[in-house]
Order: C-alpha cells, then sequence, then structure tokens
C-alpha cells in the first residue's frame, strides 16, 4: 500500500489475515510511504517488478496515480479515484473498490434504493462513491449535502451525465430534501470518528429528526470506529435502521483480494471471520492505549519491530537507550566508559519510568531493560510487557557484526564474547519469561512479528 503518510492503516493486518486465512505462501504486504513527487519513479518500478501483484492506493495518491496507469475500470474513471492497482504482465490497471465495498453493504441490508431517495452527508471520495452506487441502484433521487457547497455541486455534475434515471441534487442546508420521504441516509463525512471532532457531536444531528422517513429507512455511517457512532445512535433513536461502516471496510478488501487472486474459497465464511478479527483489534486498540514495551537480548530486533508496530497502530515509538543518551548527552559507549555499568543502569530506570506513563506508545527496552526489579514491576503494571525471543545460535550470529558497538561485548574474544552472552541469557531468561506474551524472531521479517505481538495481545 502506498499514501502519505501511511502508518495509520489497517491495510497490512487485513491482508496478512486473508492471506493466512487462504494459505497464500511467500505473501508479503507492506505499508510504504511515497511522497508525490516519487510517485512517477514507484510505479515504474513496479511494473517491472514481477514479484508485484498490485497496489492499494491511498491519500493523497488516489487521484495523482490516473495518468501514470495504463487502464481504468468504468468505476475509477467514472469517480477519478484509484485505490486499488492489479498488475497484469507489464501493464497496471487502476480500480476503485469502493463501490462494490458499499453496494455489498446495502445489499448485505437489504435496503431498497431503485426507485427512493437518498441523502449524504459530505461531499469528498467517499460521498462520490455513495453516490455512483446510488445511481448504479437506479435511486430516483440523491440530495448532497456539504458544508462547503461548491463542492456539493461538482459531485452532482460528475455523476449526472453517467445515471440519467437518478437525480441528484446539491442541498444548501440539510433538511432541504423536498417532502418526498428518504429511504437512505448516510454519513460521509469523519464526524463521530473515534479522536476526531469530538466537540461537533451533539449539535451535529438535530435535523436528522425533523427529515421524512420511510417506514423502512435505514441510515448508513461510514465511520467505523467507535462502531456504534452517534449518527447510527440518533438513527436508532428515530426507529431507522442503523448500518455501520465497517462492513464495507471488510466488502472493499474482499474486493481487492478477488482483484489481486480471484474468489475467496470460503466467502461468506472469510467475510464474517475478518469481521471479527476487526472488530477485536479495532476494540482493543480503541480501549487499550497502554503502552507495549518489548523487552528480549540484545541484537533480537526490538526496535526494528517497534517500529513496525508502531507504523501499525499510528502509536508513537521509544528506545530507553536512546532517551539514556539523550538526557546525558553522550553516547551509550561513553556512559559505560564515564560511569560504568551501574550509571548506565541506574540512568535507563529512569527512562523506563518516564516510558510508564505515556499512552500510545511502543517501548523498545535496551536488553537489560528488566534488570532492576522495579522496573520490571512498573512495566508490568503500566503496560504489555512482550518478550521477543531467538535462538541462541543466531543471536550470537547477530552479535558477531555488532558486537564492538555493545559496551557488554566490545573487546572480548570470540570465546569470551560467547561465554558473556550465555551467562547473559541464563540470568535474564527468567525475568524475560514474566512477559505477558512470547513471541520467535527467528527467521521472520519485523512486519511477521509485529502481526503476531498485535494478534496474540489481549
Ligand atoms: P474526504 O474526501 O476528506 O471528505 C471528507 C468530507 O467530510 C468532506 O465532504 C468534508 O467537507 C466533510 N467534513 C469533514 N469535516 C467536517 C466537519 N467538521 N463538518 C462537516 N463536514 C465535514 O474523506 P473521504 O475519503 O470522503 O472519507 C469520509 C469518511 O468516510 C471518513 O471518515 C472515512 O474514514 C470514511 N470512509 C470509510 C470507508 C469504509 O470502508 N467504511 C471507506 C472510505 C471512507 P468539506 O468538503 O466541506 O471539507
Amino acid at each position: 500500500m502506498i499514501g502519505f503518510p501511511v502508518s495509520h492503516s489497517r491495510s497490512p493486518a487485513i491482508f496478512r489475515f486473508l492471506a493466512e486465512r487462504e494459505g497464500v505462501k511467500d505473501f508479503s504486504y507492506a505499508a510504504t510511504e511515497v511522497k508525490p513527487e516519487h510517485l512517477p519513479t514507484f510505479i515504474s518500478t513496479i511494473k517491472s517488478d514481477r514479484e508485484f501483484i498490485g497496489l492499494n492506493v491511498t491519500l493523497p495518491h488516489k487521484e495523482e496515480i490516473l495518468p501514470y496507469l495504463d487502464s481504468l475500470s468504468s468505476e475509477a474513471r467514472c469517480l477519478g479515484a484509484v485505490n486499488v492497482v492489479r498488475k497484469n504482465q507489464e501493464k497496471v490497471e487502476g480500480h476503485n473498490t469502493d463501490v462494490i465495498g458499499i453496494l455489498r453493504t446495502l445489499d448485505a441490508h437489504r435496503c431498497r434504493i431503485e426507485g427512493e431517495d437518498a441523502w449524504i452527508w459530505g461531499a469528498g471520495g467517499a460521498a462520490r462513491a455513495v453516490a455512483f452506487s446510488l445511481g448504479e441502484r437506479r435511486a430516483r433521487c440523491v440530495h448532497v449535502f456539504n458544508r462547503d457547497h461548491s463542492r456539493a455541486q461538482r459531485l452532482v455534475a460528475q455523476l449526472e451525465p453517467r445515471f440519467p434515471d437518478t437525480c441528484f441534487r446539491a442541498s444548501r442546508s440539510p433538511d432541504d430534501t423536498g417532502s418526498r420521504p428518504l429511504s437512505l441516509l448516510v454519513n460521509a463525512t469523519p464526524i463521530g470518528m473515534k479522536d476526531v471532532l469530538v466537540t461537533d457531536l451533539s449539535p451535529a444531528f438535530p435535523f436528522m429528526g425533523a427529515l421524512p422517513m420511510t417506514r423502512y429507512a435505514s441510515a448508513f455511517d461510514l465511520v467505523y470506529v467507535p462502531e456504534k457512532t452517534p449518527f447510527l445512535s440518533r438513527a436508532e433513536e428515530l426507529g431507522i435502521f442503523p448500518i455501520g461502516g465497517l462492513g464495507m471496510l471488510v466488502d472493499q478488501a474482499i474486493a481487492t483480494w478477488e482483484l489481486w487472486f480471484g474468489s475467496l474459497q470460503q466467502p461468506i465464511e472469510s467475510r464474517e471471520a475478518l469481521m471479527v478479527h476487526l472488530r477485536e483489534t479495532l476494540r482493543s486498540r480503541a480501549e487499550d492505549s497502554r503502552p507495549i514495551f518489548l523487552t528480549g537480548f540484545m541484537g533480537v530486533g526490538k526496535s526494528t519491530v517497534a517500529q513496525s508496530l508502531g507504523q501499525q497502530l499510528g502509536w508513537d515509538c521509544v528506545d530507553t537507550d536512546h532517551l539514556v543518551a539523550q538526557g546525558a548527552s553522550m553516547s551509550i559507549p561513553r556512559i559505560f566508559e564515564l560511569e560504568g555499568e551501574s550509571g548506565f543502569r541506574a540512568r535507563e530506570v529512569v527512562a523506563v519510568a518516564q516510558c510508564a506513563g505515556l499512552l500510545r506508545t511502543v517501548v523498545a527496552l535496551g536488553g537489560g531493560g528488566i534488570t532492576d526489579p522495579k522496573s520490571l514491576e512498573l512495566i508490568l503494571r503500566s503496560g504489555h510487557l512482550v518478550f521477543l525471543s531467538a535462538e541462541t545460535g543466531a543471536l550470537e550470529e547477530r552479535l558477531k557484526r555488532t558486537a564492538h558497538t555493545r559496551p557488554l561485548l566490545a573487546g572480548l574474544s570470540p570465546e569470551m564474547r560467547l561465554e558473556k552472552i550465555h551467562s547473559l541469557l541464563a540470568d535474564r531468561m527468567p525475568l524475560y519469561e514474566r512477559a505477558k506474551l512470547r513471541v520467535s524472531t527467528d527467521g521472520r521479517s519485523p512486519q511477521d512479528v509485529a502481526d503476531e505481538v498485535l494478534r496474540r495481545l489481549p
């Protein structure tokens, strides 16, 4: 997936989950930040890379990518936006799965659209896809309300020629929908999303009660965190059937998978399983923002796994070794030289205590960061401790190359180094094992390890 930034994306977790379920081997999916100026080079690189299957595309490239593609699906052409690229030999095709995600969601809830009136709040990319879907299903009239009225007007002008059976109207006020009852209300703005516009929530929906509605009307909110949004709660109060945005997210992902690999082996079961998986990850992420501490022996890859976890969660990353060096305005080897290991450990205790109070942060602990009993208790009380393990042989191999940068190993002969590694491991293993979770890093990429941590953390 490409975008700028991409750190909040849930796509890596979704597609790795599907790959695992479908038993697709050697599957690799990564979220990569591509700056707008690098987009043309990126596309020409993937064209010649035979291993590449496709891309998900997110902001700000959804529109900018169009000129670099060899062909476009009819949805992508009409919407002027691409969120999925499929490679076909050396050609790249642009698709838009928003529409299929919306249609499958509306169909799953048996929403009546043909010949009915609907109302959309918002005029961005998602609103355009909703309006397109309603045109496809031959709605009678689609009212589009947006705070920037000119954007709603542009949306209407774009879709009208494509769907002559549907009338599209840009409304000047939320309740400007005429007297005919509506069968569908759609929130295609981020209002109600967790951490967004919290102050807008209560005054945002009073007009909903004033709109004429059919008795079989539904309210569809594209926001999926939280699952029960204020828009949906208000709809329920008014007796309107609520439909959340999670199903659309899942259906879009499945449509993307189908473009790349063909049909799922068990489409219904996979949809349900993905829904459960996402619901669990979203809920646990929403509710538990205490820090995740990564511990394990030096060289095990705590910092790279921390970065990958931070990217997937959209959390900050800190490294206690960096905090110590920063606090002392000296490198770690220099602290060891001037203050000895005990001086370093005293500083490390302070750094760990600072991290214990942080929220939404992944903390890579130094290899000995849990040797102080008080620090260990503090970590266990204030967050989640995860032990990243590796075979001793693998650690020895990795440390051969970097031993000179590690004060506890630098200057030792190969035999003494091995002895030191073994004795440190023996001392620390009981402490590492106090962690809530142990995840092996042997032969795995940091992303793989991060995925397992996220899957298994309660
Ligand atoms: P977008 O292109 O940035 O458009 C955002 C829209 O929301 C614009 O119409 C904007 O109005 C309006 N808006 C933003 N803040 C507002 C506020 N405070 N008050 C009133 N209107 C406001 O975003 P998008 O891609 O269309 O996405 C919209 C929402 O749909 C997001 O929450 C996104 O997460 C969700 N979504 C969900 C799925 C899914 O799978 N469930 C898929 C796609 C999108 P202006 O034009 O006046 O700025």
